[in-house]
């Protein structure tokens, strides 16, 4: 770290890990790091007051980014006129020129929609500026270098997936070798947000022949010679057990730290969309005045997007809560109802992922959870009335213990009664069935004509439940995660039959999906063998 990023008298541009006590991490550690030396997960010190939050309504998506960014990212390590320039690249990828429109549902039922990225779904949003971010941050480091000793490195990761930041197989430049293990939704916006950058080459695994033709296309008709897809002949499991090898054959080299992956600027960049929903509903409307408060609610599965929305909250814009909607994977639900963090059981006394029709969801924990957490534990600590150091070093003894709990048993709480107290101010939480799921695309189609995806099925169900709570007086945003032709086989289960449907159905694939069909796919077709994917990975690498 370069000693002036400590000067910064700014807590919200210094960071720290949720499981130490180490801090006054610069946010390019952050963003080249990913995940903390000690395993834990990177948080601003603090969350800045956006004290001038109501003078940003008229701003366009990356005028609001910008403002927004800003409070969490010193000028020192990115000057206001680049950041302005990554942020602008991010979201001109973007087919709608609002990025992120709000439509209107009902009363006091509205949807933003995230799926006008490359991938036409939610993932965009942090992937594009993410991708953007890691190649200035390299080609910073890569500018006049000729030569440097191999031999070190650190790891980035981004979900069920790994990036390598290392000096192993080019001695001479800084470099990203980014390995991913997808069922569909991550490794597409993955792909789409690091494809054609400089220093960074992508590999993402996926199980062959078993995923959806759309994601499937997305990942494999790129042309950029920096993204390798490996159609793995294999499950997702066996995916994942891959990267996992390759990651212990690693630590045994000791010559890569390897983590998965959890980044910091994924959850910075979705604090963007709880702000410009905020305004756009102003602008909508005609009784709804800035100041006012607003229900937020979230599809979830790792717990980003939402957690994004507890920045927002805190940085002071008026939220009345933020609804968490989960799937049958409903360990967060679970948490709000008994204060106890346990993984699902399938079967006899194994540990399992349910699979549902909202698959980008399906998950066995949340790590984004661990970072609310910290704050919570923190907020509880300040209850004894000690100073700050001393509060934030309770608090990430208690999330390093409750964490250490999970490992071992599975399962870590019931917390104490103060934090899930604070959990519950903050947060509602619905868990929604499959069944729920098909009932509402059906419902919301005949009540007004709109197509919803199952993820957004998820979130709508939920503000419906949330309206019937509160009388329906406080509008509702909730976000629709998906475009409904990336997930169309249950959308067409869900509506087949349905007045107008069958022309609804012959619009409801995007030309640019519908196109993918014909472009030339790269596929390199591996056995489920880890030493393979590594062969291939580094003969890519050293050419
Ligand atoms: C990833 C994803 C979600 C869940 O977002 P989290 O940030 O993981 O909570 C919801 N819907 C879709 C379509 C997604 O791809």
């Amino acid at each position: 770290m370069a000693p002036d990023d400590t000067a910064d008298e700014n807590a919200s541009y210094r960071y720290l890990s949720t499981r130490g006590q180490d801090s006054g991490f610069s946010f390019e550690e952050v963003v080249l790091n990913s995940v903390a030396p000690d395993g834990g997960l990177y948080i601003p010190e603090e969350i800045p007051r956006a004290t001038a939050w109501e003078s940003w309504g008229d701003l366009s998506f990356p005028e609001l980014a910008f403002e927004i960014m800003s409070l969490y990212i010193s000028p020192s390590e990115i000057p206001p006129a680049d950041l302005k320039d990554i942020i602008a690249r991010s979201y001109s990828s973007f087919r709608s020129p609002e990025v992120t429109p709000l439509v209107q549902l009902k009363e006091n039922h509205y949807l933003l929609e995230l799926f006008h990225g490359p991938t036409f779904a939610s993932k965009d949003i942090a992937s594009q500026f993410l991708g953007n971010l890691l190649e200035y941050f390299l080609v910073k480091k890569n500018k006049g270098k000729t030569s440097i000793a191999g031999g070190h490195g650190t790891l980035y990761g981004h979900r069920d997936s790994l990036i390598l930041y290392d000096e192993f197989f080019l001695a001479d430049r800084h470099r990203l070798t980014f390995v991913g293990a997808t069922k569909g939704d991550a490794g597409s916006a993955a792909v789409h947000g690091l494809r054609g950058k400089r220093d960074i080459s992508v590999f993402v695994m996926f199980p062959q022949a078993q995923i959806s033709p759309v994601q499937e296309a997305q990942i494999t008709t790129v042309p950029d010679e920096n993204v390798c897809s490996l159609a793995v002949a294999g499950t997702f499991d066996d995916c994942q057990n891959i990267l996992r090898r390759l990651q212990a054959d690693r630590q045994a080299n000791e010559d890569f730290d390897l983590v998965s992956s959890r980044n910091w600027a994924q959850i910075l960049a979705q604090i963007v969309l709880y702000f410009y929903s905020y305004f756009s509903l102003v602008k909508k409307s005609a009784s709804f005045k800035t100041g006012d408060k607003v229900r937020f609610v979230i599809p979830t599965g790792k717990f980003g997007s939402i957690l994004a929305g507890y920045f927002a909250l805190h940085m002071g814009l008026p939220v009345d809560k933020l609804v968490i909607a989960t799937n049958e994977n409903d360990i967060l639900d679970r948490f709000w109802k008994t204060g106890r963090y346990e993984k699902q059981r399938v079967g006899r006394g194994g540990h399992g992922v349910k699979k549902t029709l909202s698959p980008a969801m399906d998950i066995l924990t949340s790590y984004n959870f661990e970072r609310l957490l910290w704050f919570l534990a923190c907020e509880f600590a300040s209850s004894a009335g000690m100073d700050h150091l001393w509060n934030q070093n309770q608090a990430s003894q208690e999330v390093y213990q409750w964490f250490q709990d999970l490992d071992k048993k599975g399962v870590f709480g019931p917390v104490y009664r103060d934090v899930i107290r604070s959990a519950r101010r903050d947060f509602e939480s619905e868990r929604v069935t499959d069944q729920q799921t098909i009932e509402t695309i059906k419902a919301v189609y005949r009540k007004s004509g709109y197509v919803l995806d199952p993820h957004s099925a998820v979130g709508a169900a939920a503000t419906q439940r949330s309206m019937n709570r509160t009388h329906a007086n406080t509008p509702h945003i909730s976000f629709s995660t998906a475009h409904p032709a990336k997930f169309s086989e249950t959308v067409i289960r869900a509506l087949h039959g349905e007045d107008g449907f069958s022309i609804v159905e012959t619009s409801l694939t995007p030309a640019e999906l519908a196109d993918l069909d014909k472009r030339e796919k790269k596929i390199t077709v591996v056995n489920n063998d880890w030493q393979k994917v590594r062969e291939i990975i580094n003969a890519r690498n050293s050419n």
